[in-house]
């Protein structure tokens, strides 16, 4: 249930209260009770869902609950389609969530104070919307192009957790330096198995190793698990659709944490691929380059321009909700490169069982080796 919605009259993400004060701002103490038939026929084409940009917004009013276990419901949003189904685009985050509380964990609220990044992201914000660089509406766009990019891009998760498993521990196996086993080398009296038999395995399973390389990510196993057990059997979002921006914005945020002089005191720029970029940063420096047409140089412009002006007159303008378009993009792709890995000809393994056999080939080739020799 989307608390707030996005009104294209006064261009901005409102909730049901904020919505009816401003249609009723000669009534003093007005609330959405007051709204006239023809006030609430105007909302359902003014008013589209934030996410999908569906219209044919209904105000839910708010309830009490009667019982003992509490559970009041804000007024919220309900768009409802000429069949009288739930008109939110089948992949919007909102379809069929009516009832339930759900907020989408891509959204970096810039005017929350909670962390000295979102403070000082939030103050920028401010000064951005100040300067004319962008404004509500730009946001919503930016939700609109997310959301036709994952409506568009899609693949259905066949895999499940051992999948993930087995990509992770292939992830964590050292691959170099290579090495070929032959029995000979097991005569020395310190003979390493476990290293041979990490040897060995590198080189059985050399394929794989080239099929991942360069795709090497941050580890997001427990997320990435998180995400198959979730959606397994579903059609999803193929994140290799963002990649192109993903690129750009880890840019523009590396460079803008270097260059800026602003303080994000507990990151370090040069780790931001590895570890990750402050949220608020991600959601700010993807929004700049929206407004940019994705041109790093223009957006980095546009930066300076944001850090060059006077202090925000109005600090409530920052109170705004961005996207970051990028929340779990590593653990998706972890979810791809899990399922292509799966559907190589070596299938899914399970890693230890795997190095157990191979010590046991080994050993066996060395005593049949030695059998031969005497
Ligand atoms: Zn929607």
């Amino acid at each position: 249930m989307p608390t707030t919605a996005f009104s294209n009259h006064f261009r901005r993400e409102l909730d049901v209260g904020q919505l009816a004060r401003l249609m009723l701002w000669d009534t003093p103490e007005a609330s959405e009770d007051h709204l006239s038939e023809a006030q609430r026929a105007w909302i359902r084409t003014d008013v589209r869902c934030s996410s999908c940009g569906v219209g044919g917004a209904q105000i839910v009013r708010a309830t009490k609950s009667t019982g003992t276990r509490g559970g009041t419901r804000q007024a919220h949003f309900r768009f409802i389609g000429d069949d009288a189904m739930d008109a939110h685009h089948r992949f919007c985050e909102f379809h069929g969530a009516d009832g339930q509380e759900r907020q989408s964990e891509s959204l970096v609220n810039f005017g929350s104070a909670k962390t000295i990044e979102t403070r000082l992201i939030g103050r920028l914000v401010c000064k951005g919307i100040e300067q004319g660089i962008f404004d509500q509406t730009a946001i919503r766009g930016m939700r609109q192009w997310f959301f036709d990019l994952k409506a568009a891009n899609r693949f259905t998760i066949t895999i499940n957790s051992t999948a993930v498993d087995w990509l992770s521990a292939l992830l964590r196996h050292p691959i170099y330096p290579r090495w070929v086993f032959h029995p000979v080398q097991a005569q020395l009296p310190g003979f390493d198995w476990k290293q041979a038999t990490n040897h060995a395995f590198t080189e059985q399973f050399w394929p794989l190793f080239d099929h991942m390389s360069g795709r090497r990510l941050r580890n997001a196993e427990s997320r990435t698990k998180h995400l198959v057990a979730c959606y397994a059997g579903q059609e999803v979002f193929d994140p290799a659709a963002l990649k192109p921006s993903y690129e750009l914005t880890l840019q523009l945020a590396s460079f803008v944490g270097r260059n800026s002089g602003l303080d994000f005191s507990r990151s370090k720029p040069s780790e931001y691929r590895w570890k990750g970029a402050p949220p608020a940063l991600m959601a700010l420096c993807a929004l700049i380059l929206f407004v940019s047409d994705w041109q790093l140089n223009a957006a980095i412009g546009k930066f300076a321009q944001i850090m060059a002006a006077p202090a925000p007159s109005d600090p409530l303008l920052g109170n705004v909700v961005g996207l970051n378009p990028f929340h779990d993009y590593a653990a998706w792709q972890m979810v791809v490169l899990a399922q292509e890995i799966s559907e190589q000809p070596t299938g899914i393994r399970v890693y230890d069982a795997e190095l157990a056999r191979i010590e046991a080939e080994l050993r066996e080739a060395y005593r049949a080796w030695t059998q031969r020799q005497s």
